[in-house]
């Protein structure tokens, strides 16, 4: 149960002693409490009353033989340590219901403790144009999914949201999420904890979870909307006005298309999915609006044939300038870039390059540009085990207790 207290530790101490051990353990698989003492840097009476904090919440379950140890990470921990008792996140419970609310499909998945690092939905449905019919996407699409008692449901939005209050402030691909509590939404159908993450936070809390310890790094994501998240020292950057990352709605010189946002001449307009694919419809001579030509399939296979063709390296050259940028305020050097670009190299090598060109970090050292796969359900648990499980204020964390089911035996 919630409300176990490590006397001896601060309480701050001990969250983040119990957040390395999570993300240790998602990585290695399983370990004994002796592997985890030596790779998270503690003690082993530290590790000791961590892990059994951790058995008793149902985050952590003892591998039960050696036949056991076959696990979500990349193996190989056994025999890190001393023998022992051999530890890993718990998968047999389904803890949380994550949801992906993307604007053109809705994605849906009961996750255990120990999620898999990189996306695999297990339902999906197009994403309606109303909070009712969304409802009822949800409740069909969920019935197969029947967690016995879940910690919470966690939801990425797209948009500007706060995350504290619950709210969608601003969306401009899916503006009927602003006129709408999604928590209360939600509640129609589970009666437990909500938790909003806004989605290109999500990715980078689920890269940050995928490979801890990185140094600061900005995630940039191209799909039906462009954005980005800035971490720095091994945290997700956070503000009350939830207005960072939107480099995608910084304005394009000579760009006349009216952005979802209410403004003229965004760079998502451009180098979004859908801006992408009206400037490859518009190279027809008859311009077509045909699916075929205007399908991402046929623009991908343009490109991989033909190379870039000039208006798209205008549009890889104009999100450098504003990346670089970013980069250059933020004096970031690492990029990690996920989203529908990732499956084009032409682009993400020239796009890569002219970043390195306009950012200062490459005149003194190695700017890191790297493609990662959306590992935004890994992000979603992680950020539900942060603040519902294990949140900062202990109250708030007994105000949970309730939520949170005995483990199993
Ligand atoms: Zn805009």
């Amino acid at each position: 149960m919630l409300g176990v207290k490590t006397a001896a530790l601060p309480a701050s101490l001990r969250r983040t002693n119990q957040r390395t051990v999570i993300s240790l353990l998602l990585r290695l698989g399983s370990a004994s409490r002796a592997d985890l003492a030596k790779a998270a840097g503690i003690s082993q009476p530290t590790a000791g009353k961590i892990t059994t904090d951790l058995l008793r919440l149902g985050i952590l379950q003892e591998a039960d033989s050696a036949a056991d140890t076959s696990s979500t990470g990349n193996g190989g921990p056994s025999r890190l340590g001393r023998p022992g008792q051999m530890l890993r996140l718990d998968a047999r419970h389904p803890r949380f219901l994550a949801i992906e609310l993307g604007v053109s499909e809705t994605c849906i998945s009961a996750l255990p403790v120990a999620v898999e690092i990189e996306d695999r939905w297990t339902c999906r449905f197009p994403t309606p144009k109303s909070p009712e019919a969304w409802l009822a996407g949800l409740r069909t699409a969920a019935c197969g999914l029947r967690p016995d008692r879940l910690w919470g449901v966690l939801i990425s939005v797209p948009g500007i949201v706060d995350e504290n209050a619950g709210k969608v402030l601003f969306s401009p691909n899916l503006h009927w999420l602003e006129q709408i509590n999604l928590r209360e939404l939600l509640r129609n159908l589970w009666d437990c904890p909500t938790l909003l993450v806004q989605e290109i936070r999500a990715l980078a809390l689920g890269h940050l979870t995928a490979e801890p310890g990185a140094e600061d790094f900005l995630l940039i994501d191209f799909g039906q909307g462009v954005g980005g998240a800035v971490v720095l020292d091994g945290e997700l950057f956070s503000h009350p006005m939830p207005l960072s990352g939107e480099f995608g709605h910084t304005p394009i010189a000579g760009n006349l298309r009216r952005c979802g946002c209410g403004a003229l001449g965004c760079l998502e307009t451009l180098v979004s999915e859908r801006g992408l694919l009206e400037s490859f419809s518009g190279l027809s001579e008859k311009p077509s609006r045909s699916a075929s030509r205007g399908s991402w399939k046929s623009f991908s296979s343009h490109v991989t044939q033909h190379g870039l063709d000039p208006w798209l390296k205008e549009t890889l050259d104009a999100t450098a300038r504003v990346v670089a940028g970013a980069l250059n305020v933020l004096g970031i050097r690492r990029l990690v870039i996920t989203g529908r670009l990732t499956e084009l190299p032409a682009c993400i090598a020239h796009l890569s390059s002219e970043i390195k060109n306009g950012a200062m970090w490459g005149r003194f050292g190695e700017i890191s540009c790297q493609t990662a796969p959306h590992r935004r359900a890994a992000g979603l648990v992680a950020a539900g085990i942060n603040r519902l499980v294990l949140p900062s204020d202990d109250e708030a964390g007994t105000m949970l207790a309730q939520f949170i089911a005995a483990p199993a035996a």
